[in-house]
């Protein structure tokens, strides 16, 4: 485990952190009464001791997302802000806790700054952004960022995403960065119409991906300068078995023909 100094970064101030966690990121957010813990990480299950280091202010945990590289440290918390919609995911990978809802609109006032959620669903059933209106940051999770965005398996919807990034649109004169938790940092707010033209070529069609193996998934990588997904190969409902009869269903009996 490297030392706490070599993973945290002051972001703006002293009242912004950034934890570098391997691959992945999280941040603490600092108000005048309380510090809001945003995502806990892949391999930090100390997630709140480093955030305890940082600041003296009561600690409150929010996910933008429950996939396992955001939740490693949440053990530590008896309760945690998420989307409901999130929750099956969630305690699907083991997640224990009380889960408080938070939905588009609500806020939370950390003294003298205050976090508004954004619901963005797509690329997990209950994703968020948060906006920190007063600092003109927006902390969007895995669904806006520059590297790989995971958009293959069960939980994913690439309607649900595309509607996201327009919803989150809207909100673009409110902030001048982008905080993920994946690839470069920060991002600019024009990331969001890019991410939106490709991942519209994607549904529709028009561009090709290339196979690829990811933890023994065949998947297929979209690559664009800006941003990559990954994706089901096309053509393949992820609810059906692509033709191959299953142990299952021996004939393949259930297989749906698609003319
Ligand atoms: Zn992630």
């Amino acid at each position: 485990m490297e030392h706490i100094a070599e993973r945290c970064r002051v972001t703006s101030g002293d009242d912004t952190w950034r934890i570098e966690d391997g691959g992945v990121r999280f941040f603490l957010f600092c108000g005048s009464e309380k510090a809001l813990l945003i995502d806990t990480g892949m391999n930090a299950p100390d997630a709140r001791q480093i955030a305890e280091s940082l600041t003296d202010l009561p600690l409150l945990l929010i996910n933008t997302h429950a996939d396992p590289d955001h939740i490693s440290g949440n053990g530590a918390f008896e309760r945690f802000y998420m989307s409901s919609s999130e929750e099956d995911n969630y305690r699907a990978h083991g997640g224990k806790g009380e889960l408080i809802p938070v939905r588009e609109g609500d806020v939370i006032d950390l003294g003298g700054r205050s976090l508004q959620v954004i619901d963005i669903p797509g690329h997990t059933p209950g994703s968020i952004a948060l906006l920190d209106a007063k600092n003109r940051i927006l902390v969007s999770g895995d669904s806006v960022q520059d590297g790989n965005i995971f958009m293959f398996g069960s939980r994913r919807n690439m309607e649900l995403y595309i509607e996201s990034l327009r919803h989150l649109a809207l909100y673009e004169g409110q902030f001048d960065e982008i905080y993920p938790m994946h690839g470069s940092f920060p991002v600019s707010p024009d990331l969001i119409g890019r991410l939106l033209d490709g991942a519209g070529q994607i549904r529709d069609g028009l561009v090709q991906g290339s196979p690829v193996s990811l933890h023994g998934n065949d998947i297929c990588l979209y690559k664009f300068p800006y941003a990559g997904f990954l994706c089901d190969p096309a053509g393949n409902d992820p609810a059906a078995s692509n033709g191959s009869a299953s142990p299952d269903d021996p004939a393949g009996f259930n297989d749906p023909v698609h003319a």
